[in-house]
C-alpha cells in the first residue's frame, strides 16, 4: 500500500493546532500499550483510562494523521448494506443489538464532544443518505419504515422535498435522519487526544511500533529508538495497518476516497446547496458523499483512482461529479484536495480482534468510522477490562486472495459505475 505525505487538507488549516506528541527514545513500562492514535485508539485509552493507570499510545506520526484527521466528517447512523444482508450478517438477538450500537455510536461522538468540551464544529443538523434509480428508492423506503419502526427520528422525502433540502434535483428519494450531524474531523481527533492528556494518558508521536515480541505474560513493543513493555495491547491501525503483527492487514483492504473542498461559496450561492447543512452520503454503486462547513466551502468526497490508491491526487472526477450535481458552482475555485485509506472488511462488518491473549484489534468501520471506531474504542475498553462488549469478538481470519485484492476493488468501481450510469 502506498503511504503519502500528511496532505495539507482543509481540515489541518482549519483545525486548532495540538502540540507534537513527543517520540519515544527510552525503553518503558506500561499497563496498556495502544498502537495509533485516531478515533479508535483516543477512545480506547480515553475508555480504558476510566479503570487502567498506565496508558501509553504509540502512533508512526501525530494523531489524527490517518483517516481520523481526513474525513469527510459526516455523522451517520446508516450502516450501508441493505436491510436483509444486515440481517444475515447479525443473525437473530444480534442484529438488533448492532442496530442499538449504531445509534449509541453516533450519540457517544456527541456525548464526548459535550463532556471533554470539543471545539469541533460539532453541528447535530440530521444526516441523509440520498439515491436514484429502483434500487436506491427500495432501499431507502425499506430503511426509513424499518428505523422509523424503531422510534428513531428518521423520515423517507420525495423527490420534492429531496431536493429543497439538499438544492440538486438528481436524486428521486433521500432519508434524513435527525440523529446525524457532522463534525470538523481532526479537531475532534485533537480534541480526544488533549481528553487523554488530561486523563495522564502518554502519547508518542513519530513512533513507528516495528516489532512486537512476546515476553511470557507480557508483551514488548519496539520502535527504531525505544521500547515499550506492557500487559495489554490493542491494535488500532484501520486502513494504515502493517506488518506489524502476522496477518492483521490482511483482514482488511485500504481503498482510497478523495476529498476536495472548494473556496467559500457567495452567501447567493450556498444558500441554494443544503441549505441546513446536513452531510450527504449517496446510495450508490459509487457514492460520493458531501456537506457545506461552517464557511461555507463546499467539501466534496468520492473515490479515489479505480484501483483503489491514492495515485496522484487528482481529484477532477470529482470537480467535475459536484458541479454536474450542482452546476451553481461552476467557476468556484477549488482550494484543498486531500485523501485517504478506509478501512473495508469482506463482510461489511466492523471487527472487534481477540489476537491473543490480552492482545485485541478494532479495524474495518466501511467508511462509518467517525461514530464507529469511537465506539469501538468503548468496547475495546470493555473487552480489556474482562467485560462483554457489544460488539463480537472474533478470531483474526484473513481475507481468501487478499493478494488480489486490487482486481476486487477495480471490478467492484467499474460494476458499480455503471450500474449508477444505467440509472
Ligand atoms: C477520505 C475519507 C473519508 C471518510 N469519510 C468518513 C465520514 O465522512 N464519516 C465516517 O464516519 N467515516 C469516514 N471515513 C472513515 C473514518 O475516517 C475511519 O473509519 C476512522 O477515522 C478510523 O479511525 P482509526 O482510528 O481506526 O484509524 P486511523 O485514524 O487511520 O488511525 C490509524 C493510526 O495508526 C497509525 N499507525 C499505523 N501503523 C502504525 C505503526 N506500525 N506504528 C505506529 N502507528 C501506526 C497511523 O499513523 C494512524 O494515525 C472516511 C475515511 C477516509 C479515508
Amino acid at each position: 500500500m502506498q503511504k503519502t505525505q500528511w496532505p495539507d487538507s482543509l481540515w489541518r488549516s482549519t483545525a486548532e493546532p495540538l502540540r507534537d506528541c513527543p517520540e519515544l527514545h527510552e525503553d518503558i513500562e506500561t499497563d496498556l500499550l495502544i498502537i495509533g492514535a485516531g478515533y479508535t485508539g483516543l477512545s480506547t485509552a480515553l475508555h480504558a483510562a476510566e479503570a487502567i493507570e498506565q496508558i501509553v499510545i504509540l502512533d508512526q506520526s501525530q494523531p489524527g494523521w490517518g483517516c481520523s484527521g481526513r474525513n469527510g466528517g459526516q455523522v451517520h447512523c446508516q450502516w450501508k448494506p441493505d436491510l436483509a444482508v444486515l440481517k444475515q450478517l447479525y443473525p437473530g438477538s444480534q442484529f438488533d443489538a448492532f442496530i442499538k450500537t449504531l445509534g449509541d455510536a453516533v450519540e457517544l461522538v456527541f456525548d464526548l464532544v459535550e463532556q471533554h468540551q470539543i471545539e469541533c464544529q460539532a453541528q447535530r443538523t440530521g444526516s441523509i443518505i440520498a439515491g436514484k434509480g429502483g434500487k436506491a428508492v427500495r432501499y431507502l423506503t425499506e430503511w426509513s419504515e424499518f428505523w422509523a419502526e424503531t422510534g428513531a427520528d428518521v423520515r423517507l422525502l420525495d423527490k420534492h422535498v429531496s431536493t429543497e433540502l439538499i438544492g440538486t434535483a438528481h436524486y428521486d428519494r433521500s432519508m434524513f435522519d435527525r440523529r446525524g450531524g457532522s463534525v470538523q474531523p481532526l479537531a475532534y481527533c485533537r480534541g480526544l487526544a488533549r481528553a487523554c492528556h488530561e486523563q495522564g494518558v502518554t502519547i508518542h508521536g513519530n513512533s513507528r511500533a516495528v516489532k512486537v515480541s512476546q515476553n511470557g505474560n507480557s508483551w514488548q513493543v519496539f520502535t527504531d529508538h525505544g521500547s515499550v513493555k506492557c500487559k495489554r495491547l490493542v491494535l488500532a491501525t484501520n486502513g494504515y495497518t502493517d506488518d506489524l503483527w502476522p496477518g492483521l492487514a490482511q483482514t482488511i483492504v485500504p481503498v482510497a476516497s478523495m476529498l476536495t473542498a472548494t473556496s467559500p461559496l457567495p452567501e447567493s450561492v450556498a444558500s441554494t446547496l443544503l441549505p441546513h447543512r446536513q452531510p450527504v452520503g449517496e446510495y450508490a454503486g459509487v457514492p460520493a458523499y458531501y456537506r457545506v462547513d461552517e464557511a461555507n466551502r463546499l467539501v466534496f468526497g468520492w473515490r479515489g483512482t479505480v484501483s483503489g490508491e491514492i495515485g496522484s491526487l487528482n481529484t477532477a472526477h470529482l470537480r467535475s461529479k459536484a458541479v454536474r450535481l450542482f452546476p451553481q458552482i461552476v467557476g468556484t475555485e477549488w482550494e484543498y484536495d486531500w485523501a485517504g485509506y478506509v478501512g473495508i472488511t469482506s463482510h461489511q462488518r466492523p471487527m472487534l480482534l481477540r489476537l491473543a491473549d490480552n492482545v485485541y484489534a478494532g479495524l474495518g468501520y466501511n467508511g462509518r468510522g467517525v461514530p464507529m471506531a469511537t465506539m469501538m474504542g468503548k468496547q475495546l475498553a470493555l473487552s480489556l477490562a474482562g467485560r462483554v462488549p457489544t460488539i463480537s469478538p472474533e478470531s483474526l481470519r484473513a481475507i481468501p486472495l487478499h493478494s488480489f485484492r486490487h482486481i476486487g476493488v477495480s471490478a467492484r468501481i467499474m460494476s458499480g459505475h455503471l450500474r449508477d450510469c444505467l440509472n
